[in-house]
């Protein structure tokens, strides 16, 4: 029997501002809930006001997850411990695997219209905590987008939808991230392993979940079952539906690190004092 995942909770988004001053829409990460195991943080950040935002996050570590960051409007120009350099813009994606540890700047610029975009974070299992940190930048054209017979457009940066593998892949916790858009009247079905931790946050419009309204900016929490179901019942909505595989392991957070235990959380800091914090350096360039 196929079970239809139904809304669990609704959270709405607190207003935080993280980095040098940067304002964010929390979800997660935030006193009423602080994760969605495997999530440990999901943002959106979105402005016309450049004042907002334009600090950006200037260099800061990250130890034990991956970062995910998602442009709908503006761009992001990063630097890393690994010697990336770049810049993502509209519709691009960069999935960061800090691993052992990274450190990074992510510097924001407005599109034509406003800086739009989100950041999750995606915790890591014990055994690929101090992995090694990977970078993996996605371009717009890169990502296959899926019309499907009810008229629902499907970005996959990473996942199945209809046969069509996502931009993303090889991450442990095999996660779907699914940018969609939904025209009025229109219906949207994605299977997702049972068991799987599933969310759903409406960032334009209005859809409903199982009978039940979710406006925009809302972030749904499913529950339980096989697949997700959301109509647009009126006017177009837009959506992002993540899931990933629970770890269901003990977790530490201290700001931008999540480990295991406090002892693993003081190691960084103490790698952090000593300049040993990057395992990785750059290959060399040059003869
Ligand atoms: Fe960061």
């Amino acid at each position: 029997m196929t079970t239809e995942r139904a809304v669990k909770d609704v959270i709405v988004p607190t207003i935080a501002s993280d980095g040098a001053g940067v304002r964010l829409r929390r979800s997660i990460a935030t006193p009423q809930l602080d994760h969605l195991d495997p999530f440990f943080l999901f943002d959106q950040f979105g402005s016309e006001n450049p004042d907002e935002y334009l600090a950006g996050f200037p260099m800061h570590p990250h130890r034990g997850i991956e970062t995910v960051t998602y442009m709908l409007d503006g761009s992001v120009t990063h630097r890393d411990s690994l010697g990336n350099e770049g810049t993502i813009h509209t519709g691009d994606v960069q999935w960061m695997t800090a691993g052992s540890g990274i450190l990074h700047e992510e510097m924001p610029h407005p599109g034509p219209r406003r800086l739009d975009g989100f950041q999750i974070w995606v915790n890591l299992p014990r055994k690929l905590k101090m992995t090694t940190p990977r970078y993996q930048d996605v371009l717009s054209a890169q990502i296959p987008e899926v019309v499907s017979r009810s008229g629902a457009r499907v970005r996959v940066v990473a996942g199945n939808v209809d046969g069509i593998e996502g931009a993303v892949r090889e991450i442990f916790a095999g996660p779907s991230y699914l940018d969609v858009a939904l025209p009025a009247g229109a219906t949207f079905e994605q299977p997702i392993p049972r068991g799987h931790t599933a969310l759903l946050y409406v960032y334009a419009g209005q859809v409903e979940v199982s009978g039940k309204a979710v406006p925009s900016p809302r972030l749904a929490i499913l529950s339980d079952g096989d697949l997700a179901r959301a109509r647009a019942p009126a006017g177009d909505a837009r959506f992002l539906v993540l899931s990933a595989q629970p770890l269901e392991e003990p977790a530490v957070r201290y700001g931008p690190f999540v480990m295991n235990t406090e002892d693993e959380i003081r190691q960084a800091l103490w790698d952090l004092r000593q300049g040993t914090f990057v395992k990785t350096r750059p290959a060399p360039t040059g003869p």
